[in-house]
């Protein structure tokens, strides 16, 4: 495998105001988590972040909104900051990360010039029943395929250590090697005391196994360590490279703090790795 990690950095450009009941997020409004909630962050704001992500070495940048999925008021939000970061910012390949939408609001994101549609299956079908009461697991395989169809490449992956089993894993991998992603996103749960799953950081081994796993069944998918690395992987973040994943989030996570970007660059040349000049290279 090539020695070149893909750093994407996240912005949270409209938080906390989801009326979802996913059982492991903080901007469910229903878990009353202590973080920041507006409505829309500033353009001039995202590109600012955009700029810093662009100078962090960052290749992607995502766009993420809270929220069950697109509406006409949050489409036109997205598009709009994804033009304005377009224009000022060169060579950013942008996401859109917007929960479930239809294969027109899509076309209409790949129009506005975003590349990538972000929307994670989160475990397997089975278990996710026990993560959402409040929309299916089947709308977002749906949404998945959408985003394949409207011309956007798809970043779909989920997330470990919310009490799933050996066999979850399986199936959940299972899965998203059947939409084929361009990128996969691995999570790993970060306890919040607001949340009702109450569970400590998965062992820092077992996790590194699941990348070992994930890359075997995923081979030609870019995969990405997301959320949840630092608390985690905790001194053997360097080592989820040697293990398979050749992406990470750079930067701060949604309603997470993350390393220091200049801490993150030495860790993976440190580890015989470089960061990674362009989206296809
Ligand atoms: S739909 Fe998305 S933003 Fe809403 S609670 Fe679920 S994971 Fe969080």
């Amino acid at each position: 495998m090539s020695k070149e990690v893909f750093l994407c950095a996240i912005s949270n450009i409209s938080s906390g105001s989801c009326n979802e009941d996913c059982g492991f997020c903080t901007q469910s409004i229903k878990h009353h988590a202590d973080i920041q909630r507006y409505r829309h962050k500033e353009i001039s704001k995202i590109i600012k972040e955009a700029k810093a992500a662009k100078t962090n070495g960052a290749i992607g940048f995502c766009l993420v909104t809270s929220g069950k999925g697109l509406d006409d008021k949050k489409l036109d939000f997205v598009c709009r900051a994804c033009e304005a970061v377009k224009k000022e910012v060169h060579e950013l390949n942008i996401i859109a990360c917007n929960g479930l939408a239809n294969l027109n609001q899509l076309k209409i994101l790949k129009s506005a010039g975003v590349d990538l549609y972000n929307h994670n299956l989160e475990n397997s079908e089975e278990f996710y029943k026990t993560l959402c009461s409040t929309h299916s697991w089947k709308q977002r395989y749906q949404t998945c395929l959408y985003a394949k169809e409207a011309g956007l490449r798809l970043v779909s992956g989920g997330i470990f250590g919310l009490g799933e089993s050996k066999n979850d894993r399986v199936s959940f991998i299972q899965s998203i090697a059947s939409l084929d992603p361009f990128i996969t996103p691995l999570n790993f749960f970060h306890p919040n005391p607001a949340l009702p799953i109450k569970k400590e950081p998965m062992d820092e081994n077992m996790a590194l196994e699941i990348i070992q796993y994930a890359r075997e069944k995923l081979p030609n998918t870019r995969l990405m360590v997301a959320g949840g690395r630092e608390i985690t992987f905790k001194t053997k973040q360097s080592q989820i490279f040697d293990a398979g994943a050749n992406s990470i989030v750079i930067g701060n996570y949604l309603t997470t703090i993350g390393n220091e970007p200049n801490k993150d660059i030495k860790m993976i040349k440190n580890a015989g790795y470089k960061v990674a000049p362009y989206c296809d290279a």
